[in-house]
């Protein structure tokens, strides 16, 4: 699904000469295959807008901030990161970006930018029972980290969640 995603967006790859790398996509979650889609084309967008040179890998992991999720995520979640090696965004404008129609320091540089994309990914996020996040650094680069469920998850979680 996600590489599905990503080929929409082939010819601007091409275009930015940028690169992109998948790694441990292989997992079975829980989702819904149209919004997840829905957050993921924001998101690649978001990317492909704020990033120059270098490029975009998503990959999967364990989830790594168990203090940060509700218990039946650190037994049944994974993490879904899209890393780029674009502008970064500042540590001030962060706690801001799921706002409505916050644009930041970086919506400057596109002035066409709404400052919807974000806002409508969480409310999707949340819908989906998935959380999204961010970690960034100005010239590094930007993390969008969407915590998902397995696929297959114990009866009582199901109960639960
Ligand atoms: P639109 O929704 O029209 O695409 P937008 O990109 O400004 O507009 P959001 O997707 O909500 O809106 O993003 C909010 C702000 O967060 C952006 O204006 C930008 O400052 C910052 N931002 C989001 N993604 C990235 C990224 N990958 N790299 C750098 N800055 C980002």
């Amino acid at each position: 699904l996600i590489k599905q995603v990503v080929k929409k967006f082939s010819t601007i790859f091409i275009y930015q000469h940028l690169t992109v790398e998948f790694k441990d996509l292989d997992k079975e979650i829980l989702t819904d295959e149209k919004w997840f889609s829905f957050v993921l084309e924001q998101v690649l967008s978001n990317a492909l807008k704020y990033t120059k040179t270098g490029g975009i890998k998503i990959f999967s992991r364990d989830i790594d901030n168990l203090d940060a999720h509700q218990e039946i995520f650190s037994r049944n979640g994974i993490e879904i990161v899209i890393r780029d090696t674009g502008v970064g965004i500042k540590s001030e404008d962060l706690p801001r970006v799921f706002e409505k129609g916050y644009t930041g320091y970086n919506g400057r540089i596109d002035k066409k930018a709404s400052g919807l994309g974000l806002y409508m990914c969480k409310g999707v996020c949340d819908k989906l029972g998935h959380k999204i996040r961010i970690e960034s650094e100005v010239g590094r680069g930007t993390d969008v980290i969407i915590t998902v469920l397995r696929e297959k998850i114990s009866a009582s979680d199901v109960k639960r969640y």
